[in-house]
């Protein structure tokens, strides 16, 4: 460990967005180093990983993979661990300066609450935190001192926009989306997607669930919870345009009426690098965006009648309390479904509604009832669809 390298964490190092962020650390090796990388299942990749990077520790979630972990990496002095307590122990550790939260789902709660906890700065990629408990991460990072920082190229744009803003009061927020590979698709068509097709995102690389998300809108859906809680807006002050080129990330409008947009190519490394290295900006190769190639940038309004998961969203965002985090179980449950190809793609939204009519409501939810609600609503949403 070098002591004035910034020693970072990744929580998922596995997925696309941890991948993604070990180029941008090997890019710059002057000023990042390794310090522990996780993974949920993906053992050979966390074994490869381990023996370039050389973390101090690893872990794996599913504990069943401890004893071949550990017997692949005997021969380095690199400390093993293994199941969901440890990830969030060792998210926790003294020298780390930066946590970045990229694994899926309801699973970065946990450790992201350690790390807040032990005032690291979060790179926040796992969405699904803010949205099943925003309120109390908000509340712990506030009290910890912890610094929230958006990895989400939404939310990335956002705070670009804001860096430099001092207390400016916010207008509105405009989060553009994709509209995802099903955009122009009609309510008929829908019926009969396959999954195969719902994984051909248009513009960006992602992993299978947030693909999944970005074709139900679901993802946008959990971008506008993500947003509330991130910058402080209420439910009125979101908006959501459709912009297909995927080059505006999103768009701030100030209470004089300007508008402040970020632009660029559809490239994780960019938000990534920026959440790492911020307030300050890295010279980079990326590609860079060229104005006569695109010359044109379109702007549609989303179709609730068709995308019905963001009104959903919109209703969890007013009703708050546990609603988002039903929201968020029962999504879980029908997308890993719908990726077996047990239900159709409207069914998705069929069930959530139907989940978020029977599940029992908490308006003010501490933590045990977020990892309850989570765990019942699993069960429900099972029992729904069969
Ligand atoms: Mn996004």
């Amino acid at each position: 460990m070098t002591e004035n390298k910034k020693q970072i964490a990744i929580l998922g190092s596995t997925g696309s967005i941890g991948t993604q962020a070990l180029e941008v650390i090997s890019e710059n090796d002057s000023l990042f180093e390794i310090y522990a990388l996780t993974a949920n299942n993906n053992i050979d990749l966390l074994i490869e990983q381990a023996r370039k990077y050389m973390p101090e520790m690893v872990a794996i979630g599913n504990e069943s993979l401890y004893l071949p972990l550990k017997n692949a990496l005997a021969d380095l002095p690199i400390k093993v661990f293994a199941g969901a307590d440890s990830i969030a122990q060792l998210a926790e550790m003294q020298p780390i300066d930066i946590v970045l939260t990229a694994m899926v789902g309801y699973s970065g709660l946990k450790p992201t609450i350690s790390a807040i906890k032990a005032g690291k700065k979060i790179a926040l990629a796992n969405k699904e935190t803010l949205v099943v408990a925003g309120e109390l991460i908000c509340e712990l990072a506030s009290q910890n001192n912890a610094q929230i920082i958006p990895v989400d190229s939404e939310h990335s744009a956002i705070f670009q926009c804001l860096a430099g803003e001092g207390n400016n009061a916010i207008e509105k927020i405009i989060l553009t989306a994709s509209g995802g590979p099903f955009r122009t698709k009609t309510i008929h068509e829908l019926e009969y997607v396959t999954s195969v097709q719902a994984l051909k995102h248009p513009n960006w690389e992602m992993g299978a669930k947030i693909t999944i998300d970005s074709a139900s809108l679901m993802n946008k859906g959990f971008e506008i919870i993500e947003a509330k809680w991130l910058f402080g807006v209420t439910p009125d002050q979101i908006e959501v345009v459709v912009h297909p080129q995927s080059i505006i990330h999103s768009m701030v409008q100030f209470t004089d009426g300007s508008i402040k947009a970020q632009l660029g190519m559809p490239d994780m490394k960019l938000p990534i690098q920026y959440a790492f290295t911020y307030p300050e900006r890295l010279k980079t190769n990326f590609p860079r965006f060229d104005f006569n190639v695109c010359s044109q940038f379109t702007f549609e309004k989303p179709d609730l009648d068709r995308f019905r998961n963001l009104e959903y969203a919109y209703y969890a965002m007013e009703k708050g309390g546990n609603m988002p985090c039903i929201l968020n179980a029962s999504n879980e449950v029908v997308v890993a479904k719908f990726l077996k190809d047990e239900i159709g793609f409207l069914q998705m939204s069929d069930i959530i509604e139907n989940v978020m009519a029977k599940a029992d409501f908490i308006a003010k939810p501490t933590y045990d009832d977020y990892v309850r609600t989570d765990a019942l609503v699993r069960i429900l949403t099972n029992e729904i669809v069969s």
